[in-house]
Order: C-alpha cells, then structure tokens, then sequence
C-alpha cells in the first residue's frame, strides 16, 4: 500500500486549512490503504493549522517554517515539495486543484522522475496502480488514466472528489521538516501579493459558487451575485465575457482559461454556457441557471433552470433565502 503525502496549500496569515486540503485527508486514508498519511504544511505559525490537519485524520503533519517561504515561489516550494517526498517515501503525492499546485505539482513531478496527473475527480487502486479520472477535451470527455506503478505519481484532486473528515482527538505527530534552501533555489522571490477577490471564501474552496456573465453589463451588478453568494457562504465567479468586459477580476474567471471548480452548487447567472465556460464548473454537485434564453446551452448541464431575467430572479432569489434562513 503506498504511503501517502497531502501537500497542505497554505498561504500567508490563512489560519485554518482548507476544505479541500482536509477532503484529501479522507482521500489520502483510502488511497492509502493501510499506509501512512503523511501532511506537508509550510507555514510561518504552523501549530493551528497542523492540530487541525491531526484532527482531521493525518498521522504526521511535516512543518517548514522558514520565512523565506512566507509567499509561495516556485523552485523554494518544489525543493520542499520534492524533499518531503523523499523523506516520506511517500509513493503518492496528493494536493487540491490550484493555481499554485498547477505550477508546483507539475515542476516536482519533472524534479522526482514521477507520474502527475491534474485537476482528478476520482481516483482507485487498481491492479497495484493508481487509476485517475479527469476531463479533457475542454470537458467533453472523462480520461481514465492509469499512473505508473513504478515511480512516485504526483495528483491533484478536485474540490469535493472526497468527503469532508470528521475531526477527532488526533492522534499524531508535529515534527519539522529540514530543508536546506540553495540560492538558485530563492532565486526567484514573490515581494506582493495582491488580493482582487470581492469575498472572504477562495472560489476553488467554496461549497457555492454563484457566476454572473456578459449581461451583468457592468461591475457594480456583481454586488447583487455577491450579497446572493454571502446568504449562502459562498464565492462569486464569472465567466470570460464579463472578466474581459471589466465587470469582474480575472481572479473570479471560471473555465478552460480560468479556475476549475466543483462546488455543491453553482448557479450561473446570465451565462450562456459555452464549452469553455463548462469546462470550469461542469462537476459541480447541483447547477443552477437562470438565463432569459430558455434555449442556451448552459440548460443542457443544469439540474434546475430559470427562464427569467436575473435582474428580477436573483434579488428574488436572496430575499426568499434571507427570509427562510433567518426563521
Ligand atoms: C480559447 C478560449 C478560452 C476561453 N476560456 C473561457 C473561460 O475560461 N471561461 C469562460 O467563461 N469563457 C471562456 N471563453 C469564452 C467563451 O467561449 C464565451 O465567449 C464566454 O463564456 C461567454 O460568456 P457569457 O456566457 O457571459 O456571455 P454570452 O455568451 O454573451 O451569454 C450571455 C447570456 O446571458 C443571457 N442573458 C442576457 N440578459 C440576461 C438577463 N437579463 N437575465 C438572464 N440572462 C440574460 C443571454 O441569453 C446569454 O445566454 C474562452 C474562449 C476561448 C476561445
């Protein structure tokens, strides 16, 4: 059975692990078999976030503290990454579907001679190997895809491809994780980093992710999907049109060429549905649409749709839920 690695994303000030880092707890146990599930967390103040990441099922939790590492960098991560791997031994390495895991997984795959498999939403041991699922062809098609069983396979994993742990006592073990950082390795420093996102809820960790698109016609609308999205804790997204339109930041851009997410509902508000589009939020649990078209594609993927104008459905919409959930 291989032992398991959970490359914890953590970024600067975050004070709790993730939900999707804590799904690959769950993940990693079953994958695992009777193996070990071993955590990486890079952190400044590792000890919440670790006690948690016991809590919630690891049997070791890996610290480096080292303040070089405060913002992510590329190579400093991925020699981090890469020796934890090789200190573990660790056969598989799993994290969530990221921006940063899309960079690091991918350069630590080439640094450890091992097998990486991208934004997965199911995964099985088969044969002695790991077998993966994930869309390609701009999600028209699911791949199968068996991993090498002769080299460590480095995998990503979709927002709710697992179930949510449930915490217990913790059992485990904090030690930290020496790793000896050359120059070339900080060559390259992040000095800032930006936040453009309107919520507190990251939008590839969000259990409700409510889009808006083109026909929002301009920023200010996007405070209604907003105050819809904070009723139901979730995020605010947006498709392509409306990011390259001005109305949104590009960080909320949902799709081929933006963020993938699979959260348990999406509600796409004005979204026409193209493949690009759909290729970002096509596994989410329950879709939504409202859409003035009754014959837009986004219909095709969605469990529920509303033939309406989202100028009148959604304000509707967060009226009726304000009102329910405050009974
Ligand atoms: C290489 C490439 C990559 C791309 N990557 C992405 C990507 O990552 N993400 C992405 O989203 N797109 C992407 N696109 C663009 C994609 O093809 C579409 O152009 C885009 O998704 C359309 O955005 P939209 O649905 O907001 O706009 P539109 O297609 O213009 O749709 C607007 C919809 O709003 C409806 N509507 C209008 N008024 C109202 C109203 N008042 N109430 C309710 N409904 C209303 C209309 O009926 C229509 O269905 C990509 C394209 C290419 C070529």
């Amino acid at each position: 059975m291989p032992d398991v690695l959970v490359f914890a994303e953590h970024r600067e000030g975050e004070t709790e692990v993730s939900r999707p880092v804590l799904q690959l707890l769950v993940g990693g146990r079953a994958l695992a078999g009777g193996g070990k599930v071993t955590a990486l967390l890079i952190a400044a103040e590792p000890s919440g976030p670790a006690g948690q990441l016991l809590a919630c099922g690891a049997d070791r939790v890996l610290t480096v503290s080292d303040p070089r590492l405060a913002k992510y960098c590329t190579l400093a991560y991925t020699a981090v990454l890469a020796a934890a791997a090789r200190a573990t031994g660790a056969t598989l390495v799993i994290g969530p579907t990221t921006t940063m895991t899309r960079d690091l997984f991918s350069r630590a795959a080439a640094r450890l001679g091992a097998a990486a498999a991208h934004g997965c939403s199911a995964a099985k041991i088969e044969n002695g190997c790991l077998v993966v699922e994930h869309p390609v062809y701009t999600a028209k098609a699911m791949a199968e895809v068996a991993l090498a069983a002769d080299r460590p396979n480095l995998v990503t994993f979709r927002n709710n491809t697992f179930a949510n742990p449930t915490p217990g006592a913790g059992g485990g073990m904090v030690e930290p994780l020496a790793v000896e950082l050359t120059d070339a390795d900080l060559a390259g420093q992040v000095s800032e980093v930006t936040m453009t996102g309107h919520g507190e809820v990251e939008l590839t960790a969000a259990d409700v992710v409510v889009s808006g698109g083109r026909s929002l016609k301009e920023s200010a609308n996007f405070a209604m999907l907003a105050e819809l999205a904070a009723v139901l804790g979730g995020a605010v997204g947006a498709s392509r049109a409306a990011t390259d339109g001005g109305m949104a930041p590009h960080s909320q851009q949902v799709g081929l060429t933006g963020k993938t997410v699979s959260p348990r509902l999406y509600i796409a508000c004005g979204i026409s549905g193209a493949v690009q589009h759909l290729a970002g939020m096509k596994d989410s649990g329950t879709i939504v649409a409202i859409n003035t078209d009754k014959d837009a594609p986004i219909f095709e993927v969605a469990d529920y749709g509303v033939v309406g104008d989202l100028f009148q459905v959604v304000p509707a919409l967060t009226a009726a839920l304000k009102s329910k959930l405050q009974k």
